[in-house]
């Protein structure tokens, strides 16, 4: 069985500063890059709001820049998923691919968290074209054109009333008859003159030769009124929720009922010594590049703390 100080398990902004930080150190990390290489950022274009690029950088750039970083300083960065886990003890087992086992002294999860997506064929065909699952990345493309929200809580109405700032016209598509965000958020979406709420609406497909340019969807559905309709958008935003990839942790570490890993005290430690949690998947709040990074930056400095208390 192989046998090393400090795992890292996630290839975002968070696992790859982490190892940044931590080969640095001379902590030798070793870092599982997870199902999707590079994280949420590769499925974005252009990023624009990371410090250091004032021209911006696409995701992927970024998260190959950061990657090459972190191997520039001996992080040896491998290919392959977490398939279980045992913190039970003072070291930490994991397995890989269902069949490697490692022991860790040091475990720091950036696992980060996935957009739920409403499952439809066209959002794969227009991802990247007009479908996008985070308005603060994408909605500068939007200046002054019609994109379309869909979901009815908080991350949606905020996402809307980001979108109404710089586009022309946003649709809010909402499949019961009442928002389910808080009584704030609603307000001021209503209260938008430019954001138009569809509610008891469900979206069909979308439409569009070289990207989205329309929407089909139903309203009313099962209703005696009930009806198909088209609206014309340029951007369709999906705001339904994220899912914190952190199922595989959660028989040891603690996470909250959404299941995003509950930290200590604003600091990155979990309820369980020696293992940390870095980025999206112990945060619902921010979820940006810069914080996934800062906070795994922390997450390395405080497995080296640590790693010289034992
Ligand atoms: P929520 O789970 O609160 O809301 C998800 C929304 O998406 C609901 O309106 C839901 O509809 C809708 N939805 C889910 N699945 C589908 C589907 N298949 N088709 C159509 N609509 C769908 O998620 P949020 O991300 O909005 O919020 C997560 C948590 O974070 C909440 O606790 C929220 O309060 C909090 N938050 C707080 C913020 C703030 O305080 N400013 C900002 C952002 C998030 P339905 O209502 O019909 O179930």
């Amino acid at each position: 069985m192989e046998k090393i100080d400090c795992l890292i398990i996630g290839s975002g902004p968070a696992g790859y500063t982490a190892a940044i930080y931590a080969s640095r150190a001379n902590l030798s990390p070793v870092l599982y890059e997870g199902i999707q290489p590079g994280g949420q950022l590769t499925t974005t274009t252009e990023i624009e709001n990371f410090p250091g690029f004032p021209e911006g950088i696409t995701g992927s750039e970024l998260m190959e820049k950061m990657r090459s970083q972190a191997e520039r300083f001996g992080a040896d960065i491998r290919t392959g998923i977490i398939t279980d886990v045992d913190f039970s003890g003072n070291v930490h087992k994991v397995i890989v691919d269902g069949e490697q086992e490692i022991e860790a002294k040091c475990v720091i999860i950036s696992t980060g968290a996935s957009a739920k997506y409403l499952g439809l064929a066209d959002e794969q065909r227009y991802m990247g074209m007009g479908v996008s699952a985070c308005a603060t990345c994408d909605g500068f493309f939007y200046r002054r054109k019609t994109v379309a929200v869909v979901g009815g809580g908080d991350t949606a109405c905020e996402e809307a009333i980001y979108l109404a700032g710089l586009a022309k016209k946003v649709y809010l598509i909402v499949r019961k008859p009442s928002l389910r965000a808080s009584d704030i958020m609603q307000k001021r979406v209503l209260e938008t003159d430019n954001i138009e709420v569809l509610f008891e609406h469900e979206t069909l497909g979308l439409f569009g030769e070289n990207g989205v340019e329309g929407a089909r969807l139903l309203k009313r559905r099962g209703q005696i009124d009930e009806q198909e309709v088209e609206i014309a958008i340029d951007g369709f935003f999906l705001a339904i929720g994220h899912h914190p990839n952190s199922d595989v942790f959660k028989k040891f570490v603690e996470t909250d009922e959404l299941g995003y890993i509950k930290t200590i005290d604003g600091t990155p430690k979990t309820n369980i010594e020696g293992v940390f949690a870095a980025g999206d998947v112990a945060d619902p709040h921010y979820r940006q590049a810069i914080t996934a990074a800062a906070s795994g930056c922390r997450a390395a400095i405080e497995v080296e703390r640590y790693l010289k208390t034992k």
